[in-house]
């Protein structure tokens, strides 16, 4: 123990006591509103649909916590539990190679995280949105989806893992740089393959149909400027009932995805609407500032993983022995970042709200303001979204505006 080992523990506890006291907030907030449908919904939304949405997201949250326990959990385990110590003797007895080494050490690490993962992801899937009729997924759907996530995951994973690890090895001072370089080449790389070589091995992507939807999709393409290689409908109704759509891919392979359970629950004027949201936040550069903020950060995190490398405190302060190899310090970087960056999330969610606003005024010129509102509430009360989420908890870490808010803003669109 170290003084970087006090420090990361006061971090942890911080982080965690607050998501925890947000979650208690978010709760009780929406179970004190339980009794009425907000007065701007009351035309819209039964009670009983309130309701309901009241019990999904108290669902909702009781997991969440105990998920974000057993998260603070995993974690001390791993480090001054030893954990990860343990699996570096494990991969040092099969290797002896150290590039091996640590591959195998990185495979161990994911498996494990995944692996502590699993329970919550069964129980959210079976139980609660089974239990509030969302879920469309047999057991045997969900074995699949994770032998082929599972699978992916070392394909793409372990070449990445590899070139990364050879690269912290034989570039000397500024490998962080050459690191930095193959990430961006290899995140572009995902979002070019993404839409058309993997989507499909989780769901079937047609071809919208021609028809009235479709013609007027291409014409608020034309009227917007946009282009993209096609428009496709996406069956997310085989593995749940909540409606989507969504932009993919870049370039020639850019393409709009609905869901047919969108499809299926909106007009046509209310599909328009939505996609001009969507567009909105294409046109006015947001998916591609993200990108590059992206980039930007993953860039300072690498330079600063560049000056923790060799520092003995950094290891010794998160309970592992030094010298290690490169392959513990991706690892424990990769641990402590989201911990200490934790009180951060307020402004990303702020910055993600911004945007939404400026999509929703973009839908409200090139679209209709008031179509985007009656759709919006469908969805709200299909999904089973909350209409009252706590204030603190939502400035906290919604990336939409809180429904009254956003529809607010809407109507004044509307009115002036
Ligand atoms: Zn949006």
């Amino acid at each position: 123990m170290n003084l970087f080992s006090f420090a990361f523990v006061i971090a942890l506890a911080v982080a965690t006591l607050t998501r925890v006291w947000l979650t208690q907030r978010h709760m009780r907030y929406i179970q004190a509103h339980r009794a009425a449908v907000p007065p701007a919904f009351a035309n819209d939304i039964a009670l009983d649909a309130h309701q309901k949405a009241a019990d999904y997201n108290g669902a909702k949250g009781r997991l969440g916590m105990v998920h974000t326990l057993a998260d603070s959990a995993v974690l001390l385990l791993l480090t001054f539990g030893g954990l990860l110590q343990v699996f570096d003797d494990w991969a040092r007895s099969w290797f002896a190679v150290e590039l091996l080494r640590g591959t195998a050490l990185i495979a161990l690490f994911a498996v494990f995280t995944s692996a502590s993962d699993l329970p919550f992801s069964w129980y959210r899937t079976f139980n609660i949105e089974a239990r509030f009729g969302f879920n469309r997924m047999t057991p045997s759907m969900w074995l699949a989806d994770l032998a082929k996530t599972a699978a992916l995951g070392a394909a793409l994973g372990l070449p990445l893992v590899l070139t990364v690890l050879w690269l912290m090895d034989e570039m000397g001072q500024w490998w962080w740089l050459y690191v930095w370089l193959v990430w961006v080449g290899f995140s572009v790389f995902m979002m070019a393959v993404y839409p058309a070589f993997i989507a499909p091995l989780f769901n079937k992507f047609a071809p919208m149909q021609d028809g009235s939807l479709k013609a007027r999709i291409e014409n608020l393409m034309l009227k917007c400027g946009f282009r993209s290689s096609g428009l496709f409908v996406m069956d997310g109704s085989r593995r749940s009932s909540h409606g989507n759509a969504y932009f993919t891919g870049f370039g020639k392979t850019k393409r709009i995805v609905f869901f047919d359970t969108l499809i299926s629950r909106l007009t046509e004027s209310e599909i328009e609407a939505v996609l001009a949201h969507e567009l909105g936040h294409f046109k006015l550069r947001h998916v591609i500032r993200r990108m590059l903020w992206s980039f930007g950060v993953s860039l300072a995190l690498l330079g600063l993983l560049g000056y923790l490398k060799d520092k003995a405190w950094f290891y010794q302060g998160l309970g592992v022995a030094y010298p290690t190899t490169n392959a513990m310090a991706l690892i424990l970087f990769a641990l402590v970042v989201p911990v200490f960056t934790f009180l951060l999330r307020p402004l990303l969610a702020m910055y993600s709200r911004k945007h939404e606003f400026e999509a929703d005024a973009y839908a409200a010129r090139y679209s209709s303001a008031h179509e985007l509102v009656t759709a919006l509430v469908k969805l709200y009360k299909d999904n089973a979204a909350t209409l009252t989420p706590d204030p603190l908890h939502s400035a906290f870490y919604d990336s939409h505006p809180p429904a009254s808010v956003r529809i607010a803003r809407l109507q004044n669109l509307t009115a002036s």
